[in-house]
């Protein structure tokens, strides 16, 4: 490929997403990357072989997809797990015990989980921050801390925060600063060029992006953390099967196409509701409104896909309206061409309640996804009706 590519001029991100790691199959010619269901592969002789031994350390299918992850992130690496919390829990085998962990205020429950109720048994700490606020994170920092945890847009209230600054303190500290991009994805926005220096993805949401698999990945640029985190993906074994990875493979390809969807259908849906009698409060970074949208519109190429709204009539309304949808499902997770809706105190959040973690009762959480986009609307209409 990297003869046909012109000089000087590195692919774009749409090409890449079909092409990076994908050659045509030398052995068949096989134009789709084949799913290598095997568990071992055969030797000439002792330690003489294609570079592949055993499927834990090393697959073909898993290795075009990491090298495909890897160019859409703007990456030299990435590696694949079988979950977004696989690959969460390989960076914190990172650290050892003593150290200390910066981490966003409501990132993603099971993040907040695995530091708070499965590391902490190794002497890792946490402190979670409003990040918004870069200086709280400054403020956190203690000379223990080696990881500053960042998520941006947030989940579920989608707030921003400035990667570049944060990524900046977390150096100055010597920490590392890792960015959760799954709300965004590479198509979006890519924290690795912002300064960051690891990007992890829960792979079952917009980069799968059709509901049918979990799994999850990490990137950079440091070839120490990839030897490091390789080591912990084959030592601890957090790997995805050929066929989960190939689902990811074949989600990849569509990513640009489905994201640009994902964010004009909800930038109409956020539109709409804020425009509605019956919605209190409207959360999408794409909004004039949101007390970050210039960050955001700098940040990322477009606002995303997910919504969050809370209704006047409060929380019995919305768990009313969340049940009379019938084109958005009422399910958790997110990123799937079809739309999802959720009341995240209830579902997804259920874990935080009465904790300042805790999400507004009554917000109601969604996943646009990318059908007509009047036909979504009409079904929230009729919802909040
Ligand atoms: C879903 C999710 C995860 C966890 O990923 P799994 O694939 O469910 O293990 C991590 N971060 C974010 C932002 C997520 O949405």
């Amino acid at each position: 490929m990297s003869a046909r590519r012109p000089r000087g001029k590195r692919l774009a991100f749409e090409t890449l997403a079909i092409h990076a790691g994908q050659e045509p199959d030398r052995t068949t010619g096989a134009v789709i990357v084949p799913i290598y269901a095997t568990s071992t592969y055969a030797q000439e002789a002792v330690g003489k072989h294609k570079g592949y031994e055993y499927s834990r350390t090393g697959n073909p299918t898993r290795a075009a997809l990491e090298t495909c992850l890897a160019s859409l992130e703007g990456a030299t690496w990435a590696l694949a797990f079988a979950s977004g919390m696989a690959a969460s829990d390989a960076v914190a085998h990172l650290l050892s015990s003593g150290d200390h962990v910066v981490l966003a205020d409501d990132v993603y429950g099971g993040t907040y989980r695995l530091f708070a109720r499965v590391f902490d048994r190794a002497g890792i700490s946490l402190t979670p921050v409003d990040m918004t606020e870069p200086r709280n994170v400054r403020r956190a920092i203690t000379p223990q801390t080696k990881l500053v945890w960042i998520e941006t847009p947030s989940n579920p209230l989608l707030k921003i925060v400035d990667v570049k600054r944060v990524a900046r303190i977390a150096h100055e500290a010597k920490a590392l600063a890792i960015v959760d991009n799954t709300f965004a994805t590479p198509y979006l926005q890519r924290p690795l060029e912002l300064g960051a220096d690891l990007v992890l993805h829960s792979t079952t949401k917009y980069i799968g992006g059709h509901s049918d698999v979990v799994g999850g990945a990490v990137a950079g640029n440091d070839p120490k953390l990839r030897e490091r985190l390789a080591f912990i993906q084959n030592a601890a074994g957090g790997v995805p099967g050929a066929f989960d990875a190939w689902l990811v493979l074949r989600g990849a390809k569509t990513l640009a196409v489905r994201m640009e969807r994902h964010a004009r259908n909800a930038t109409a849906i956020a539109k709409w509701l804020k425009a509605d009698k019956r919605v209190a409060r409207v959360y999408y970074p794409g909004l004039r409104t949101h007390p970050q949208a210039e960050l955001a519109a700098m940040q990322m190429r477009a606002p995303g896909g997910m919504v969050s709204f809370e209704v006047k009539a409060g929380e019995p309304a919305a768990q009313r309206a969340v049940s009379r949808t019938k084109l958005f499902a009422l399910a958790e997770s997110l990123g799937g061409v079809e739309s999802l809706v959720e009341l995240p105190l209830a579902m997804t959040h259920a874990s935080v309640r009465g904790t300042p973690l805790a999400p507004p009762p009554g917000l109601i959480r969604l996943s646009v996804g990318i059908e007509d986009v009047e036909d979504l609307i009409a079904d929230l209409h009729q919802a909040l009706a």
